[in-house]
């Protein structure tokens, strides 16, 4: 018989396994704690309960059903977490502190590997195996915490996969977040590369996380050959679904943009965007490339960069350029590959 997997459990649910199996119901309640606000993985360092309900929490239930295979950390303190799944199969998660404040993000997996097939993203070329619960996406969060001994304060679903595809266990596993963990919605983000129907749905459940969109093109034709989405969904139909996300929920959506070199960096194309967006409620996050060997794509140069920010700025975003956190150790956006379990 399997045994009971407690991560993702509500309390509610751990009384009723106690319940199930001739424990006092309080005992429930010691266990969620350690669980959530400890993050201890081990049964036999939960020192309040008795010796006799540990053995029967060993026998009968298991507190994660994925492990840590491999940590590495980066020069710049950034850490990338190789998770070995109950089938064998490998996601990542990376941990980033950014300089002088106290928040810790944890950037997270929903997939194994992933089917849209972006040519620029080394995640694309894994292609797609399957997707995660989530209990399993949540445990990545539980474990980082176990193993590092600090709390995650600001979760990102921008790891492997895309998250609105595996719509159900995203959305299971932010309620987890909300509720076990104790996480607030605006600490917690998606992003996603277009998928309209998911998008309208998220504008109807009410749903106060922050959305980012992977836009990357200032117009389909370039969009195209670079995210093959966007020959399903295209961009005009993706704005248009993007204004009436805000429309709907009242929320400024975050518009990332991976400047790539010679791709969709010139001046033009700032311009571009700056016109197509210029209706949307929204923030801008550039990213600038970061190259990897799976692709030939280039950085853009550091000029290009400046000047798509200022032309964005001018026509009156706020324009932000996201830190390179964990490129030494293959961490940084982009660079998800399992690498390390391949050598
Ligand atoms: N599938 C979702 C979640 C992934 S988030 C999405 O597409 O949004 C990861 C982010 O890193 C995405 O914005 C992705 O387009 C971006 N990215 C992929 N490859 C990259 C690279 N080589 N350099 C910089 N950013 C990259």
């Amino acid at each position: 018989m399997d045994k009971f997997l407690l991560i993702g459990k509500s309390l509610q649910e751990i009384e009723k396994f106690m319940v199930d199996n001739n424990q006092s119901k309080f005992r429930a309640k010691q266990v969620y704690n350690w669980l959530y606000l400890k993050s201890v993985n081990d049964f036999d360092k939960m020192t309040d309960l008795s010796i006799q309900t540990r053995e029967l929490l060993k026998e009968k239930a298991q507190i994660c059903s994925i492990s840590l295979k491999e940590k590495q950390v980066s020069k710049d303190s950034t850490m990338k977490f190789l998770f070995e799944l109950g089938d064998g199969n490998c996601v990542e998660a990376v941990l980033m502190r950014f300089d002088n404040r106290a928040n810790l993000t944890a950037c997270i997996s929903t997939q194994v590997g992933c089917a849209m097939g972006c040519t620029f993203c080394a995640t694309a070329k894994l292609g797609f195996n399957r997707n995660l619960t989530a209990s399993e996406i949540i445990q990545q969060i539980f474990l980082i915490q176990a193993h590092t001994g600090l709390k995650v304060t600001n979760i990102v679903y921008m790891g492997q996969g895309e998250p609105l595809l595996n719509f159900d266990n995203f959305i299971d596993s932010v309620k987890m977040f909300r509720e076990q963990f104790q996480v607030g919605a605006r600490r917690i983000t998606v992003s996603t590369c277009g998928i309209i129907p998911a998008i309208n749905k998220l504008a109807d459940m009410d749903f106060q996380s922050t959305l980012a969109i992977s836009l990357h093109a200032p117009d389909n034709d370039i969009r195209k050959e670079i995210m093959p989405i966007s020959k399903k969904y295209q961009f005009d139909g993706l704005l248009d679904t993007l204004k009436s996300y805000t429309q709907k929920t009242g929320r400024r959506v975050t518009v990332e943009y991976v400047l790539i070199g010679g791709v969709n960096d010139s001046q033009e194309d700032a311009k571009k965007l700056a016109y197509a967006i210029s209706k949307l409620k929204s923030n801008v996050n550039l990213i600038v490339y970061n190259p990897h060997e799976k692709s030939e794509y280039k950085k853009p140069s550091k000029e290009n960069v400046m000047k798509f920010k200022y032309i964005l700025e001018a026509s009156g975003k706020k324009v932000t350029i996201r830190l390179e956190r964990g490129a030494d150790i293959d961490a940084a956006c982009g660079q998800l590959s399992l690498k390390t379990k391949n050598k």
